[in-house]
Formats: C-alpha cells, sequence, structure tokens
C-alpha cells in the first residue's frame, strides 16, 4: 500500500521546490506558504426526519494579491482543512498561470451529498452561505463548484446571499445555471480546457492526435467532457473512464474494446458521477479493476477524480507507450510519483495548469454578471481556447528556456506573477 497523501503537505512540498529554484526571499516564501485567512464553522441543518444534524463547513483564503479570491465549494465525506488548505494554494496558482485577475481560495462540508435529499441539500447550501457570507462577495471572495456540487447549488447560495444583502447578486458565486446568472460553456470549460491543453502538447511532441487514445479516470464534470472533447475536438479515442460506485464502496474502470461513448455512458450516469454497471455491462462495456484505467496501453492518461491518484505505486502500472499525463483533478500526482514521470519523460500538463478551464469560464461568467450582458457558447469556447493556449504557451516557454520539468515551470510562472502582484501593492 502506498503512503495516505496529505494534500497540503504536498502542496508546500512542490511550492518550497519551486521558491529554491527562483530563490524566492524566504519571508515571502513563508506568507505564500500559509492561506491568508481560514474559516471553519458549523452548519445545523434540519434533516427531513426532524433531528438536526451538524456538518462541519470550511472557507480558506491563499491570497489575494492578483483580485478578488477565488475558488470550488467541495462536498465530500473526507473533506479537511488541509485539503481545502491544498486547494486554495492550487487555486492561486492556477488563476495567475491562466493569467486571469482574481486570487486563490477554497470551500467545503465534510458530506456525502449523495446520502441527503435535495431539501436537505438545499438546507445545507443556504446553510453554508448564513455561516460566511459577510467573508465572501463578488469583490472579496466568489466560490464556485467542485466535486459534489452542482449549478442548482450555486443557484441556491447565490439567493441566500442575495436575500442577506438585500439585492441581488449574480456576481457573488459562479457555475450557476445558465438562465439563473450562469455562462454558456461553463459545464464543459475544465474539460474542454484539459483537451485544450492536451491538443498543444501533442503539437509540441509532434502527435497526431486523431491517432492516439486516452484513459480516463473519473467520470463526473471533468473527466466526462475530457471524453467528449477528446473524441469530438481531437478525433481520438478513449479506451475508458471509471468511477467510483457506491454501492459497491469500490472503483471500477469501464473499457470498450471499441473506445468508449461518452454521450452514453453520460445517459448511464448519477449527477455524482456513479456509472450504472447494469447497464454499462448490457451495452458491451467491461468492468475492470479500480487501477486498470492507468495501466492501459494509452498514449495520454488523465486522471480526472480525486488527488494522491498517480502514486508511488500506480505510477508503475503506467504502460511505455504513455506520452502525456494530463491532470484533470487538482493534485492527483504524489512527489514520488512525480520523480518517476520525470524520469521517464513523460510530458505532464500539470493541474493548474491543464484543469484552468473551469475557474476561467468562471471569469468569464463574473465579467458577464457585471456587465448584465451575456455570450454565446462559441464566444466563451472561442475565449477559453485563446486563454489556454496562451497559459500552455508560457508554461512551455518557461519549460524550455530554463530547461525545468513542466510542473516547476508551470510554478514559476505563476509565483513570479503573485509575486510581482504582492511587490505592486506594497505587500513585500
Ligand atoms: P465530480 O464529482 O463531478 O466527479 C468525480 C468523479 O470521480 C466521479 O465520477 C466519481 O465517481 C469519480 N471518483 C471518485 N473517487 C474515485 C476513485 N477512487 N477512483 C475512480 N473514480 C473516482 O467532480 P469533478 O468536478 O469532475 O472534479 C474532478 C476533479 O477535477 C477534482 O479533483 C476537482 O477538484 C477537479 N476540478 C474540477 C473542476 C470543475 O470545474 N468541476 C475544475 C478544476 C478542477
Amino acid at each position: 500500500m502506498s503512503k495516505p497523501v496529505n494534500a497540503f503537505q504536498m502542496a508546500q512540498q512542490q511550492f518550497d521546490h519551486v521558491a529554491d529554484l527562483l530563490g524566492l526571499n524566504e519571508d515571502v516564501a513563508q506568507m505564500l506558504r500559509w492561506p491568508m485567512r481560514e474559516f471553519r464553522f458549523q452548519i445545523p441543518v434540519r434533516l427531513d426526519n426532524g433531528h438536526i444534524r451538524t456538518f462541519f463547513g470550511y472557507r480558506v483564503q491563499h491570497n489575494d494579491a492578483r483580485g478578488p479570491a477565488k475558488g470550488g465549494i467541495r462536498f465530500h465525506p473526507s473533506e479537511t482543512i488541509d485539503t481545502i488548505r491544498a486547494l486554495s494554494m492550487w487555486m492561486t496558482w492556477k488563476t495567475a498561470v491562466a493569467d486571469i485577475p482574481l486570487g486563490g481560495a477554497k470551500g467545503g462540508v465534510a458530506v456525502d451529498p449523495a446520502t441527503l435529499s435535495r431539501g436537505e441539500l438545499e438546507r445545507l447550501c443556504r446553510g453554508w452561505v448564513d455561516q460566511i457570507w459577510r467573508n465572501i462577495g463578488p469583490r472579496i471572495d466568489v466560490p464556485a463548484p467542485d466535486v459534489g456540487t452542482t449549478p442548482q447549488m450555486m443557484g441556491w447560495m447565490m439567493d441566500e446571499y442575495s436575500k442577506l444583502v438585500g439585492e441581488y447578486t449574480p456576481g457573488v458565486i459562479t457555475g450557476k445555471p445558465v438562465g439563473g446568472g450562469g455562462s454558456l460553456g461553463r459545464a464543459e470549460a475544465t474539460g474542454f480546457g484539459v483537451v485544450y491543453n492536451i491538443r498543444e502538447a501533442m503539437k509540441h511532441l509532434g502527435l497526431d492526435p486523431s491517432q492516439t487514445v486516452a484513459a480516463i479516470q473519473g467520470f463526473g464534470n471533468v473527466a466526462q467532457n475530457a471524453a467528449i472533447g477528446f473524441i469530438e475536438i481531437l478525433g481520438g479515442k478513449v479506451a475508458c473512464v471509471s468511477y467510483w460506485d457506491r454501492d459497491d464502496k469500490r472503483a471500477y474502470t469501464v473499457s470498450h474494446p471499441d473506445g468508449i461513448d461518452p454521450h452514453f455512458l453520460k445517459s448511464i450516469t448519477d449527477q455524482y458521477g456513479t456509472i450504472d454497471k447494469a447497464k454499462a455491462q448490457a451495452a458491451g462495456y467491461v468492468l475492470e479493476d479500480a487501477n486498470a484505467w492507468i495501466a492501459k496501453d494509452v498514449d495520454v492518461l488523465i486522471p480526472a477524480a480525486l488527488e494522491g491518484q498517480v502514486n508511488e505505486e500506480t505510477v508503475r502500472l503506467i504502460s511505455d507507450r504513455v506520452k502525456i499525463l494530463a491532470e484533470g483533478a487538482n493534485g492527483p500526482t504524489t512527489p514520488e510519483a512525480d520523480a518517476v514521470l520525470q524520469e521517464r519523460g513523460i510530458f505532464v500538463i500539470p493541474d493548474f495548469l491543464c484543469n484552468a478551464g473551469g475557474v476561467t469560464v468562471s471569469y468569464f461568467e463574473s465579467v458577464q454578471n457585471d456587465m448584465n450582458f451575456y455570450w454565446t457558447r462559441e464566444e466563451v469556447l472561442e475565449r477559453l481556447d485563446k486563454k489556454m493556449t496562451q497559459a500552455f504557451q508560457a508554461v512551455l516557454q518557461m519549460t524550455l528556456d530554463e530547461e525545468v520539468y513542466t510542473r516547476d515551470a508551470a510554478y514559476m510562472v505563476a509565483i513570479d506573477r503573485v509575486v510581482k502582484a504582492m511587490e505592486m501593492r506594497g505587500w513585500i
């Protein structure tokens, strides 16, 4: 068994390494190693059976030198202050590398949302806002969806905030439903952003996308859209996806000998990314082990589930054919696995670059909310593609100029931008 991963230690370790490479002033490094502000609070929720259950909620604001803090809210049973800290820190680097004028934050609740009724979920969402509304806002900190949260939940949270401040405030939260202040293209933004990054990496490596095959871990928002984009934008094939089965309390890889059809699989997947395995098997899909996805004979691996999935143990399963590891998830690769990937010369598109499409369209959503004027899906995706391509090229340039690992290069680009903003504001 591999060691359990503390995501925050991992995020700090990655940061310390690049702070060293950059020769960053020790006092400045100390400021950036920790979040600026952390909130932890109780959310009492009246359940349908009349009992009150108390949940623990979090909001962590890592850095807001470049603009209002920004980051998703996760509803997951194993949520801790340390995962939220790590994710908030990665958000700072993500907004910086994507070059959007925002900082980094993250929030969450330790809960399995699938165990709550719709009414209980709505009360939990409103309860989260009731506890933190004074510390969020369009010019302070703007939350968004993440694992276990949906556009509908963002709609409830926006409504609760608007009631508390006394005016309609769509810009307090992004990832809202379209028609309720949401942006077209937001749902597919992260997955398509992953695919635009892969396209640029393939250009650099001289690969023909239409001849490539990918294996994906996860089948939630990011994975579904990465699968659709890989097939429909790049013309490639997807061998498998994987998912967490709540009934069996284990993960499965779901593959098809001719390549998966993501639209079909999506039609038999619930809103939390759990596939109906009986229906999949009836349609000729094969159910394999949790780790089968990473061992597939493919060109591209896309971890798009949770952190720590490419680790000391699973990295050894990666086939020689793999050229690109595109990190759709946040923090999917542990430092031990990173060393192996680097040694093997696999081209890693680091998480906070690879999955920056979501926050980029979240930013577009805020811009549209401010203007009260909405763009077409094509306009959104075109702007997204441009932003992702520029971000990828900046990181590639740094990789080549400094002869460093892509992850280090992405950190170097991001940290440099954040430190410059801190300097300009006179913080350092
Ligand atoms: P989601 O809740 O929609 O989907 C998560 C998927 O992972 C589900 O299919 C679930 O069954 C699967 N899963 C969970 N544990 C697993 C395991 N052990 N093995 C295999 N599959 C497992 O979440 P999402 O929004 O797609 O986010 C996925 C990752 O991408 C997370 O790391 C998240 O932080 C990151 N991310 C999401 C966004 C976004 O816009 N949604 C943006 C940037 C990064």
